[in-house]
């Protein structure tokens, strides 16, 4: 399966109280600006990286 091993997104997530981001899904449980704790309003995004 071609691209299956080379690339592996990141899941990333935007603090929705004061807009900080991106944060790292698995690494970063608060925002590391204002210490809000991760919650459903809180956007979520996936990066390709390359
Ligand atoms: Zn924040
Ligand atoms: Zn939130």
């Amino acid at each position: 399966m071609p691209g299956s091993s080379r690339t592996s997104p990141v899941r990333v997530w935007f603090c929705d109280y004061c807009h900080f981001g991106p944060l790292n899904v698995s690494l970063d449980t608060h925002c590391a600006n204002c210490n809000h704790q991760r919650c459903a309003y809180c956007r979520n995004e996936t990066i390709k990286s390359r």
